[in-house]
């Protein structure tokens, strides 16, 4: 560590809208209680207040549409960075509403909605939801089974739709079905910005996850919801195309919350690290412990460089990124959250286990990140397949550094060696991962940062060469397992929490 105990991060200086803003933040944040909030599974309302009376739940509504901030895109991603380094629960809630929840409805709403909605949303006086996924269409959105069907007087909304970001608290929700015309032929997908006062939508039962705990996540169902035509985001049958720019768009996001995660992780690690007397030595004075909180420190500096060249590149009205780049950048961030808050929570021994401390709440919320807006095996079979079907625009981006240069020839070289793969294989999904260790290795970075994407690359690389190892048949395994484990996950009693239907507001319901 001796060689940068100072290390380069923040190259870039904050704005003096986000100096001020970040401020107030980590103020502000000395006064919640953070443990509390994902005990009791909700957070309070004076949250909301507050974030909204700050602008911070639509920091990029300009302010003739009733903002307060109108932040640059390179100033979002710094407060969301800020956030995310406070507490993960609040900078997703905070960036759901900014990005699902405001992005779809700011770029792709008629004038008319717009004028409703945004003054409402950027002052947090109601909040906003997106809702993609279905039981049956998570990772595989283009499998969706709500329909939105055309009829005279507007579209008949049906089905369900899973796991919606603060869907129950919400005032308006944009919702992607499929589209079909009056004869009932599908004609690719719509999306829709509804009032939560929409007749026909009700919500659905909440999911009890894993982390972000004090957000809701819940079902939403339709039963024949009529739909006013004007309600449609964008073109009625591109709605796909309205889900993937607010998706690839908040990928950016959470990849900059993942940095300030990363930077709590280090903060954690370092104050334990350093107080922590293990007789003769700190624990800090170990090799190991150093080479740890070095890689992650690596992992901070040079995604948190990536995140921010991404954002100067939009503002500056550059060429945007391409998909598989926003893609890269979200697995890359998500991933070295996931293996840096086990690693802290690790290195905190039975305090990192205990809930009193902050680790274990992280770590949980951090899990997440792998999964939502694209689970990694997905987006990195993207990225895979995006560069063997169109590899120009990878390898334009990477070439607009002198790194990027030699990395563009190394993505050359192995397209030429691997041949043509399967579109879903696990050698499209390897490559995709190495891809994106390629991407940061373009980066400018300092040496240590360096030396550990070099590394990094390699371990990718090796990992690809397993998936040419043979896979074993594994016939009954499933019973096999079943018979030496037990069977222990069958329904129970539970409590009865139905209202009686004698009780009920309408009999029998
Ligand atoms: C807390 C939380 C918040 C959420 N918020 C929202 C929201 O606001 N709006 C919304 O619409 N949705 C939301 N979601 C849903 C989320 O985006 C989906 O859960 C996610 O897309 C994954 O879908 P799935 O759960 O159906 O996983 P599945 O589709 O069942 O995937 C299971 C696993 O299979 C893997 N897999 C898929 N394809 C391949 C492949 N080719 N090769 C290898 N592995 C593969 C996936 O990577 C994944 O690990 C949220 C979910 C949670 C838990």
């Amino acid at each position: 560590m001796n060689e940068r105990m100072v290390p380069e991060v923040g190259v870039l200086a904050d704005t003096p809208a986000v100096v001020q803003l970040n401020a107030w933040l980590r103020n502000w944040a000395r006064r919640l209680d953070f443990r509390l909030v994902d005990e009791r599974r909700c957070l309070p309302p004076h949250w909301v207040l507050a974030l909204g009376n700050k602008g911070l739940l639509g920091m990029q509504v300009a302010e003739r549409d009733g903002g307060l901030l109108g932040l640059s895109n390179f100033e979002l991603l710094r407060v969301q960075r800020q956030l995310g380094a406070i507490d993960l629960t609040l900078a997703f809630f905070v960036g759901l509403n900014n990005g699902l929840g405001i992005r779809p409805i700011q770029r792709f709403g008629s004038p008319a909605i717009k004028e409703r909605y945004l003054p409402q949303l950027a002052s947090g006086r109601i909040l906003a939801a997106f809702a993609l996924t279905e039981h049956g269409a998570g990772s595989n959105p283009l499998g969706l089974s709500a329909t939105a069907l055309r009829e005279k007087e507007g579209f008949r909304v049906n089905g369900s739709k899973s796991w919606s970001g603060s869907a129950a608290w919400a005032g308006v929700i944009s919702v992607f079905t499929r589209h079909l015309d009056e004869q009932g032929r599908d004609c690719g997908f719509v999306g829709l910005c509804l009032d939560a006062e929409q007749p026909g939508m009700r919500q659905g039962s909440e999911a009890l996850t894993l982390g972000l705990k004090g957000m809701v996540q819940n079902q939403l169902h339709f039963d024949a919801a009529l739909v006013d035509p004007d309600r449609v985001l964008g073109s009625p049958f591109a709605g796909m195309a309205v889900a993937s720019d607010t998706m690839a768009y908040g990928r950016l996001g959470i990849a900059a919350t993942c940095v300030g995660g990363l930077w709590r992780c280090l903060q954690l690690m370092m104050r334990y690290s350093t107080r922590r007397s293990l007789g003769s030595h700190r624990l800090w004075d170990h090799q190991y412990t150093q080479r740890v909180v070095d890689d992650a420190l690596c992992a901070a500096t040079a995604i948190g460089g990536w995140v921010d060249d991404l954002a100067l590149r939009l503002d500056q009205g550059l060429p945007e990124a391409p998909p598989q780049v926003l893609a890269a950048v979200k697995w890359m961030a998500s991933e070295m959250l996931g293996e840096v808050s086990d690693a802290a929570l690790q290195m905190l021994g039975a305090r990192g286990y205990c809930d009193n401390n902050p680790i274990g709440q992280l770590w949980r919320d951090a899990r997440i990140t792998r999964l939502f807006e694209g689970p990694s095996e997905t987006l990195a079979t993207f990225i895979g397949q995006r560069v063997q079907e169109q590899p120009v625009a990878t390898l334009d981006y990477l070439e607009q550094t002198a790194p990027g240069k030699i990395a563009a020839q190394r993505l050359r070289q192995w397209l030429a060696d691997a041949g043509p793969m399967e579109r879903l294989s696990a050698g499209t999904l390897r490559l995709g991962e190495c891809v994106a260790w390629l991407m940061l290795y373009a980066q400018p970075l300092d040496e240590p940062s360096r030396r550990w994407v070099d590394f990094r690359l390699e371990q990718a690389l090796h990992t690809w060469e397993r998936v040419r190892s043979p896979v074993r048949a594994m016939p009954g395994l499933a019973e096999w397992i079943n018979a030496n484990a037990g069977l222990c996950d069958e329904p129970q009693p539970g409590e009865d929490s139905t209202i009686d239907p004698l009780l009920m507001s309408r009999e029998g319901l």
